[in-house]
């Protein structure tokens, strides 16, 4: 009988493709990759344009699914799940961060870090307290009561993280959640997600061209054409610019 190892991985992919179109025009995004991410693991994924970032995240994300290959989350298999069973999934275990930073203008910080805890009908002493505690592990805790408009963007894409994380999923996904960001609320942001997983345990991968990310991952995942071209740890700042890439996500 096979004993499961203690570590299971959070994130298991073996052999993953994702092709798009027709036979005669087929683009294929994602050529059989394999990775597996570990909790408290923060990895970077860098890569040209085009080379299949997003289509990876997605999946991870359970926005979209493979044409071929295995996804395990938690040692669940992901590949048949129906989409209600993907969106159920998604709720209880991932989390987002993008870009843009979505948070309602006319809510506070603390009631927007709230909010999705309300739709998924957390009772409120759990809600508050979670959404206490995310603030306080990104360092704004004291800004609890402040609207978006008085907060700055750096400020701003922290609340959308406490938000993210309170919930406390396993797997948090950030698509270039540095992009809008001067460098140093970039660097604040930054090193709040490499708090988190040390604290939480939670996985996180970052899609990014910052060449900042890579003195606070601890791995860099490069892909190009649909294919892993790189799967390193990163030692100092030097190996981290060597594999930045330019191009846009
Ligand atoms: P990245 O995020 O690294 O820029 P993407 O994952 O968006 O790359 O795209 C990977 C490849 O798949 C590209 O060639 C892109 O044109 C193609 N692609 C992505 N989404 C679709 C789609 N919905 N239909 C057809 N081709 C797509
Ligand atoms: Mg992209």
């Amino acid at each position: 009988m096979a004993i499961e190892a203690a570590t299971n991985p959070v994130i298991q992919i073996d052999n993953l493709s994702r092709t798009y179109g027709p036979d005669e025009a087929t683009v294929h995004a994602l050529r059989g990759i394999s990775l597996s991410i570990n909790s408290q693991e923060m990895v970077a994924l860098m890569g040209p344009s085009g080379s299949g970032k997003t289509t990876l995240m997605n999946i991870l994300g359970l926005f979209d699914r493979a044409t071929g290959g295995l996804y395990r989350l938690n040692g669940q298999d992901m590949t048949h799940l129906s989409r209600r069973q993907q969106a159920s999934y998604r709720g209880r275990h991932i989390a987002f961060v993008f870009q843009g930073i979505h948070l309602l203008p006319r809510l506070s910080a603390l009631a927007n870090v709230e909010l999705p805890m309300s739709y998924a009908r957390t009772p409120s002493a759990q809600r508050r307290r979670s959404a206490l505690r995310a603030l306080e592990l990104l360092g704004i805790a004291h800004l609890k009561d402040r609207y978006p408009g008085q907060m700055s963007g750096g400020q701003a894409q922290r609340v959308a993280i406490a938000r993210a994380i309170a919930p406390g999923p396993d797997l948090l996904l950030a698509d270039e959640p540095t992009g809008a960001l001067d460098r140093k609320s970039g660097t604040l942001v930054l090193q709040a997600f490499q708090e988190l997983h040390e604290t939480t345990g939670v996985s996180i991968v970052i899609v990014t061209h910052d060449p900042l990310v890579g003195q606070h991952a601890k791995r860099i995942v490069s892909l190009e054409d649909g294919q892993i071209v790189g799967d390193d740890p990163v030692r100092d700042r030097l190996v981290a610019f060597s594999h930045s890439r330019g191009g846009q996500s």
